[in-house]
């Protein structure tokens, strides 16, 4: 990170109270308005109860540096980065705080080709802000507002790019957020029987918590089980998200979702690359490797710059699915459209796709405090700590904290968090056993160091 001040690994988040002020919000509108020249800027919002008034104090920011705006509602994350993009409008902004707790709001800022601000823009953005401010127009050179209805064309977009046999019954959760508007009608359009779980918007997420994490999705797994249904898929709060649930009721592990699609990118393109993150499973190494292609793994929130520079076929990080075909934003809304896609050329059950496609290694995940002052020394530690205990090391990877590959495909990987002060731990083994051992000889190290 070069100096970013106000922006954390995707845009701005944090508690309305504190953090994100409307003061906040008309600052960075009067700073955007700079960075894009006067040109035209997307806005759109969640279903937040402060999204209104946050989007109100950053379009007077927008208007007084003299942008104009194109206000589109409440909309999912992706729907406004299709918008940005299919307008060729300079920039797009969406106040969402994703999967955070109600009382947080926040802001993403997605570039004119449909792609979040990458680090260089975040960079640009942040001078501006604590420089010059931006600047007030005059009363004739002031910006406008004007309205436009983003959903249908960005719907009739989706469904262009898939087939989808009729009468696939499918129950989706959209957690009260954006998806709400849009993904029950989707799948409507695309001829499924469609059964909805918290498809109202309602800015205080009276179904669940917001993160689509299987504990939370404990009503979705009865209730397709009770349904008889195909396929579950639950959203998080801006729908950039997608989490699964097969016919079963079980939940499908995210690495095993970002495995089927890249395996299908690759076979499709014929070779090529697949960007992911340094947290996902070796089983999305060895099905592209099938495919024919490679795997590139960055930092947490990083995958856009690499996805870029390499040229990718497909790209993802747990839950944010980046379908090319359509455009370069992770997009929750595409991704529950594909796997009925997937479903419908298959003519089989999903957890039988999965079984005869996806290796399933055995996964350990935990989170420990570490504060902030003492994280460069823990991670320090820690790599010397592993790379002499642990055996048979094949590789070490430090994109973001460190990750030991070992010969037989199993890996550690530790690092801290860049957003709380929190160290995390992955262990993968290749059956129970190897992850019982290895998860000990990091857990010794762990709980000596931060008295865990
Ligand atoms: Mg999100």
């Amino acid at each position: 990170m070069i100096g970013k001040k106000l922006f954390g690994t995707r845009g701005i988040r944090g508690p309305l109270s504190t953090k994100v002020t409307p003061e906040l919000m008309l600052r960075l509108g009067c700073a955007l308005a700079e960075y894009v020249n006067g040109g035209e800027v997307v806005v759109g919002w969640d279903t937040r109860t402060s999204g209104e008034m946050l989007t109100r104090a950053f379009t007077a920011g927008l208007i007084s540096g003299g942008s104009n705006v194109i206000e589109i509602g409440t909309v999912p994350s992706p729907c406004l980065a299709f918008t940005t993009r299919s307008l060729g409008a300079g920039a797009g902004a969406i106040i969402t705080a994703s999967h955070n707790p109600p009382e947080d709001n926040g802001i993403a800022f997605y570039r004119s080709d449909g792609t979040e601000f990458l680090t260089e823009d975040e960079v640009s953005l942040e001078r501006i802000f604590f420089g010059s401010g931006g600047k007030i127009s005059k009363w004739d050179e002031l910006g406008t507002v004007r309205r436009y209805e983003p959903i249908t064309p960005y719907l009739n977009a989706i469904k262009k790019l898939v087939k989808v046999r009729p009468g696939l019954k499918v129950v989706v959760d959209c957690a009260n957020g954006a998806g709400s508007l849009v993904t029950p009608r989707l799948l409507r359009e695309l001829g499924c029987k469609v059964v909805t779980l918290n498809a109202h918007p309602d800015g205080h997420f009276p179904g669940r918590p917001p993160e689509p994490q299987p504990w939370n999705l404990t009503d979705l797994m009865a209730t397709v089980r009770e349904a008889n249904a195909d396929i579950g898929l639950a959203h998080d709060g801006d729908a950039d998200r997608i989490a699964v649930v097969d016919e079963q009721g079980n939940f499908v592990k995210a690495d095993t979702i970002i495995a089927l699609f890249a395996e299908l990118a690759v076979a499709r393109s014929n070779g090529g690359t697949v960007v992911t993150s340094i947290n996902t499973s070796v089983a999305i190494d060895e099905v592209v490797a099938r495919a024919g292609g490679k795997v590139y793994r960055t930092g947490l929130g990083d995958f856009t710059e690499a996805m870029l520079e390499r040229h990718a076929c497909f790209a993802a990080e747990p839950g944010k699915l980046v379908f090319l075909e359509l455009g370069p934003w992770a997009d929750g809304v595409f991704s529950a459209a594909k796997l009925l896609e997937l479903l419908s050329t298959e003519s089989k059950p999903l957890s039988e796709i999965i079984a005869e496609r996806v290796p399933n290694y055995p996964t350990y995940y935990n989170d420990f405090e570490c504060p902030d002052e003492i994280k460069d020394e823990f991670m320090h530690e820690m790599r010397d700590y592993l790379l002499s205990s642990v055996d048979e090391i094949h590789e070490v990877v430090e994109v973001d904290g460190v990750r030991i590959n070992r010969k037989n495909g199993s890996w550690i990987l530790v690092r801290t968090s860049g957003t709380e002060p929190k160290a995390r731990l992955v262990v993968e083994g290749r059956d129970e056993a190897e992850l019982e051992r290895l998860r000990e000889i990091v857990l010794k190290k762990i709980k000596e160091y931060l008295k865990a």
